[in-house]
Protein backbone atom coordinates (compact mmCIF):
# COMPACT_ATOMS: atom_id res chain seq x y z
CA UNK A 1 0.00 0.00 0.00
CA UNK A 2 1.40 3.27 -1.17
CA UNK A 3 0.97 6.12 1.60
CA UNK A 4 2.48 8.98 2.50
CA UNK A 5 2.24 12.82 4.36
CA UNK A 6 1.26 14.27 0.28
CA UNK A 7 -2.47 14.04 -0.63
CA UNK A 8 -1.54 15.05 -4.63
CA UNK A 9 1.25 12.79 -4.22
CA UNK A 10 -1.13 9.67 -3.04
CA UNK A 11 -3.52 10.49 -5.36
CA UNK A 12 -0.42 10.40 -8.05
CA UNK A 13 0.78 7.36 -6.85
CA UNK A 14 -2.50 5.23 -6.57
CA UNK A 15 -3.61 6.43 -9.95
CA UNK A 16 -0.57 4.80 -11.75
CA UNK A 17 -0.42 1.91 -9.70
CA UNK A 18 -4.47 1.20 -10.69
CA UNK A 19 -2.80 1.37 -14.19
CA UNK A 20 -0.58 -0.70 -13.11
CA UNK A 21 2.24 1.66 -14.49
CA UNK A 22 5.67 1.89 -13.23
CA UNK A 23 6.61 4.83 -14.72
CA UNK A 24 5.29 8.15 -13.90
CA UNK A 25 5.22 11.24 -16.62
CA UNK A 26 7.23 14.10 -16.63
CA UNK A 27 3.80 16.22 -15.53
CA UNK A 28 3.18 13.59 -12.35
CA UNK A 29 6.82 13.31 -11.27
CA UNK A 30 6.92 17.54 -11.19
CA UNK A 31 3.45 17.53 -9.56
CA UNK A 32 5.11 15.58 -6.85
CA UNK A 33 8.03 16.90 -6.36
CA UNK A 34 6.43 20.55 -5.92
CA UNK A 35 4.14 19.39 -3.56
CA UNK A 36 7.48 18.00 -1.36
CA UNK A 37 8.08 21.99 -2.06
CA UNK A 38 10.56 21.36 -4.67
CA UNK A 39 10.44 23.94 -7.11
CA UNK A 40 9.70 22.85 -10.63
CA UNK A 41 9.28 24.41 -13.97
CA UNK A 42 5.67 25.04 -15.02
CA UNK A 43 4.57 22.06 -16.68
CA UNK A 44 1.04 21.37 -18.07
CA UNK A 45 -0.30 18.21 -20.19
CA UNK A 46 -1.88 19.68 -23.59
CA UNK A 47 -3.81 16.86 -25.81
CA UNK A 48 -4.75 19.20 -29.13
CA UNK A 49 -2.54 21.92 -30.77
CA UNK A 50 -4.90 24.15 -30.39
CA UNK A 51 -4.12 23.49 -26.29
CA UNK A 52 -1.10 23.65 -26.73
CA UNK A 53 -1.39 27.31 -27.94
CA UNK A 54 -3.40 28.66 -25.34
CA UNK A 55 -1.12 26.95 -22.48
CA UNK A 56 1.65 28.38 -24.29
CA UNK A 57 -0.50 31.56 -24.05
CA UNK A 58 -1.24 31.02 -20.37
CA UNK A 59 2.51 30.37 -19.21
CA UNK A 60 4.56 32.97 -21.63
CA UNK A 61 6.58 32.62 -24.11
CA UNK A 62 9.23 31.44 -24.38
CA UNK A 63 7.97 28.16 -23.93
CA UNK A 64 9.23 24.57 -24.34
CA UNK A 65 7.12 21.26 -25.61
CA UNK A 66 7.91 17.50 -25.00
CA UNK A 67 6.44 14.46 -25.50
CA UNK A 68 4.60 13.35 -22.75
CA UNK A 69 4.72 9.18 -22.95
CA UNK A 70 5.85 6.69 -20.12
CA UNK A 71 7.09 4.58 -22.88
CA UNK A 72 9.65 6.84 -24.18
CA UNK A 73 12.17 8.25 -21.90
CA UNK A 74 15.04 9.80 -23.13
CA UNK A 75 12.77 12.37 -25.19
CA UNK A 76 15.24 14.24 -26.87
CA UNK A 77 16.66 11.07 -28.77
CA UNK A 78 12.93 10.81 -29.84
CA UNK A 79 12.87 14.29 -31.23
CA UNK A 80 10.51 15.01 -28.29
CA UNK A 81 11.78 18.09 -27.17
CA UNK A 82 11.98 21.85 -28.60
CA UNK A 83 13.25 24.47 -26.78
CA UNK A 84 12.56 28.27 -26.93
CA UNK A 85 9.30 28.63 -28.63
CA UNK A 86 9.06 32.63 -29.31
CA UNK A 87 5.33 31.93 -30.75
CA UNK A 88 2.15 30.79 -31.63
CA UNK A 89 3.57 29.99 -34.94
CA UNK A 90 7.07 28.28 -33.57
CA UNK A 91 4.45 26.12 -31.00
CA UNK A 92 2.16 24.86 -33.55
CA UNK A 93 5.54 23.42 -35.91
CA UNK A 94 7.36 22.40 -32.24
CA UNK A 95 3.46 20.05 -31.84
CA UNK A 96 3.53 18.98 -35.05
CA UNK A 97 7.37 17.76 -35.60
CA UNK A 98 7.42 16.43 -31.99
CA UNK A 99 4.22 13.65 -33.05
CA UNK A 100 5.91 13.45 -36.32
CA UNK A 101 9.06 12.10 -35.23
CA UNK A 102 8.10 10.48 -31.94
CA UNK A 103 4.74 8.65 -33.63
CA UNK A 104 8.08 7.44 -36.19
CA UNK A 105 10.71 6.19 -34.09
CA UNK A 106 7.73 4.71 -31.32
CA UNK A 107 5.07 3.06 -33.41
CA UNK A 108 3.77 1.59 -30.20
CA UNK A 109 4.07 3.96 -27.72
CA UNK A 110 1.01 4.98 -25.59
CA UNK A 111 0.97 8.92 -26.13
CA UNK A 112 -0.82 10.93 -23.59
CA UNK A 113 0.14 14.32 -25.18
CA UNK A 114 2.36 17.15 -25.16
CA UNK A 115 3.47 18.41 -22.01
CA UNK A 116 4.05 22.67 -22.13
CA UNK A 117 6.35 24.38 -20.08
CA UNK A 118 7.95 27.55 -19.02
CA UNK A 119 11.10 27.95 -20.61
CA UNK A 120 13.94 28.19 -17.92
CA UNK A 121 16.85 30.67 -18.02
CA UNK A 122 20.47 28.76 -18.55
CA UNK A 123 22.25 28.11 -15.42
CA UNK A 124 24.57 25.58 -13.96
CA UNK A 125 23.45 22.01 -14.42
CA UNK A 126 23.29 19.98 -11.79
CA UNK A 127 21.29 16.10 -11.25
CA UNK A 128 19.78 15.27 -8.21
CA UNK A 129 18.63 11.49 -7.73
CA UNK A 130 17.45 8.62 -5.35
CA UNK A 131 17.75 4.95 -6.04
CA UNK A 132 17.23 1.91 -3.50
CA UNK A 133 20.10 0.16 -2.23
CA UNK A 134 19.49 -3.40 -1.16
CA UNK A 135 21.23 -3.09 1.99
CA UNK A 136 21.35 0.68 2.84
CA UNK A 137 17.44 1.54 1.75
CA UNK A 138 16.77 4.77 -0.22
CA UNK A 139 20.14 7.24 -0.98
CA UNK A 140 20.40 10.21 -2.60
CA UNK A 141 22.79 11.38 -5.28
CA UNK A 142 24.08 14.64 -6.05
CA UNK A 143 26.26 15.67 -9.08
CA UNK A 144 26.96 18.31 -11.72
CA UNK A 145 24.86 17.89 -15.05
CA UNK A 146 26.24 16.62 -18.18
CA UNK A 147 29.58 15.25 -19.06
CA UNK A 148 30.77 15.35 -15.46
CA UNK A 149 27.91 12.52 -14.25
CA UNK A 150 27.97 10.69 -17.25
CA UNK A 151 31.87 10.85 -18.13
CA UNK A 152 33.60 11.38 -15.10
CA UNK A 153 31.23 9.84 -12.01
CA UNK A 154 31.21 12.66 -10.20
CA UNK A 155 28.62 12.08 -7.50
CA UNK A 156 28.24 12.11 -4.13
CA UNK A 157 25.96 9.96 -2.24
CA UNK A 158 23.88 10.17 1.18
CA UNK A 159 21.05 7.65 3.05
CA UNK A 160 18.30 8.88 3.63
CA UNK A 161 17.17 10.33 6.05
CA UNK A 162 19.82 13.67 5.90
CA UNK A 163 20.44 15.84 7.83
CA UNK A 164 21.40 19.67 7.39
CA UNK A 165 25.28 18.15 7.35
CA UNK A 166 25.27 15.64 5.17
CA UNK A 167 22.78 17.78 2.65
CA UNK A 168 26.11 20.18 2.68
CA UNK A 169 29.08 17.21 2.79
CA UNK A 170 27.41 15.62 -0.61
CA UNK A 171 27.88 19.00 -1.97
CA UNK A 172 30.79 19.68 -0.66
CA UNK A 173 32.40 16.59 -1.59
CA UNK A 174 32.46 16.72 -5.45
CA UNK A 175 35.52 17.05 -7.17
CA UNK A 176 33.60 19.29 -9.58
CA UNK A 177 32.62 21.73 -6.47
CA UNK A 178 34.70 25.02 -7.75
CA UNK A 179 31.91 25.13 -10.74
CA UNK A 180 29.17 25.88 -8.43
CA UNK A 181 31.32 28.58 -6.87
CA UNK A 182 31.05 30.33 -9.93
CA UNK A 183 34.23 29.76 -12.30
CA UNK A 184 35.52 31.86 -15.12
CA UNK A 185 32.40 34.57 -15.10
CA UNK A 186 29.90 32.25 -14.73
CA UNK A 187 27.81 32.89 -11.59
CA UNK A 188 27.90 31.13 -8.04
CA UNK A 189 24.99 28.73 -8.10
CA UNK A 190 22.82 28.81 -4.62
CA UNK A 191 24.15 26.02 -2.43
CA UNK A 192 21.94 26.76 0.47
CA UNK A 193 19.54 26.49 -1.85
CA UNK A 194 20.23 23.28 -3.42
CA UNK A 195 21.31 21.80 -0.08
CA UNK A 196 17.41 22.44 0.81
CA UNK A 197 15.93 21.02 -2.46
CA UNK A 198 18.43 17.49 -1.04
CA UNK A 199 16.56 18.19 2.27
CA UNK A 200 12.97 17.86 0.55
CA UNK A 201 13.14 15.21 -1.49
CA UNK A 202 15.32 13.17 1.43
CA UNK A 203 11.78 14.10 3.30
CA UNK A 204 8.94 13.08 0.84
CA UNK A 205 11.19 9.77 0.32
CA UNK A 206 11.59 9.23 3.82
CA UNK A 207 7.42 9.50 3.98
CA UNK A 208 6.51 8.06 1.08
CA UNK A 209 6.22 4.05 0.22
CA UNK A 210 6.16 2.50 -2.94
CA UNK A 211 8.73 4.79 -5.16
CA UNK A 212 11.59 2.95 -6.56
CA UNK A 213 13.60 5.76 -8.06
CA UNK A 214 13.58 9.60 -8.55
CA UNK A 215 15.52 11.36 -11.31
CA UNK A 216 16.13 15.09 -11.45
CA UNK A 217 17.72 15.68 -14.63
CA UNK A 218 18.74 18.55 -15.25
CA UNK A 219 18.24 21.16 -12.28
CA UNK A 220 19.33 24.54 -13.41
CA UNK A 221 20.79 26.42 -10.43
CA UNK A 222 21.93 30.10 -10.12
CA UNK A 223 23.22 32.65 -8.48
CA UNK A 224 19.33 33.20 -6.25
CA UNK A 225 17.32 29.81 -6.23
CA UNK A 226 17.22 25.96 -8.80
CA UNK A 227 14.74 24.80 -10.61
CA UNK A 228 14.12 21.02 -11.97
CA UNK A 229 13.43 21.14 -15.43
CA UNK A 230 13.12 17.66 -16.51
CA UNK A 231 11.80 14.74 -13.67
CA UNK A 232 11.25 11.20 -14.11
CA UNK A 233 9.91 9.00 -10.78
CA UNK A 234 9.44 5.23 -11.02
CA UNK A 235 7.54 3.08 -8.93
CA UNK A 236 8.08 -0.27 -6.83
CA UNK A 237 6.69 -2.99 -8.28
CA UNK A 238 3.67 -4.00 -6.40
P1 LIG B 1 15.34 14.08 -21.92
O1 LIG B 1 16.30 14.01 -20.78
O2 LIG B 1 14.21 13.10 -21.77
O3 LIG B 1 15.98 13.97 -23.26
P2 LIG B 1 14.77 16.81 -20.99
O4 LIG B 1 13.42 17.11 -20.47
O5 LIG B 1 15.87 16.68 -20.00
O6 LIG B 1 14.64 15.52 -21.93
O7 LIG B 1 15.12 17.94 -22.05
C1 LIG B 1 16.36 17.94 -22.75
C2 LIG B 1 17.11 19.25 -22.49
O8 LIG B 1 16.32 20.36 -22.90
C3 LIG B 1 17.43 19.50 -21.03
O9 LIG B 1 18.62 18.87 -20.65
C4 LIG B 1 17.51 21.00 -20.97
O10 LIG B 1 18.80 21.44 -21.38
C5 LIG B 1 16.50 21.44 -22.01
N1 LIG B 1 15.20 21.75 -21.36
C6 LIG B 1 14.22 20.88 -21.09
N2 LIG B 1 13.17 21.48 -20.48
C7 LIG B 1 13.49 22.77 -20.35
C8 LIG B 1 12.83 23.93 -19.78
N3 LIG B 1 11.61 23.85 -19.26
N4 LIG B 1 13.49 25.11 -19.82
C9 LIG B 1 14.73 25.20 -20.37
N5 LIG B 1 15.41 24.16 -20.91
C10 LIG B 1 14.80 22.96 -20.91
MG1 LIG C 1 16.53 14.99 -18.94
Amino acid sequence: MMKSNFMIVDDILSKATKEKRPVLTEIEAKQILAEAGINCTDTRLATTKDAAVALSEEIGYPVVLKISSVDITHKSDAGGVKVNLPDKAAVEKAYDEIMASCTAKYPNANIEGISVQRMANAGTEVIIGMTKDPSFGPVLMFGLGGIFVEVLKDVAFRIVPLDKNDASDMINEIKGKKLLEGYRGQDPADIAFLEDMLLKLSELVDKTEGIAEIDMNPVFAYKQGAVVVDARIILEAS
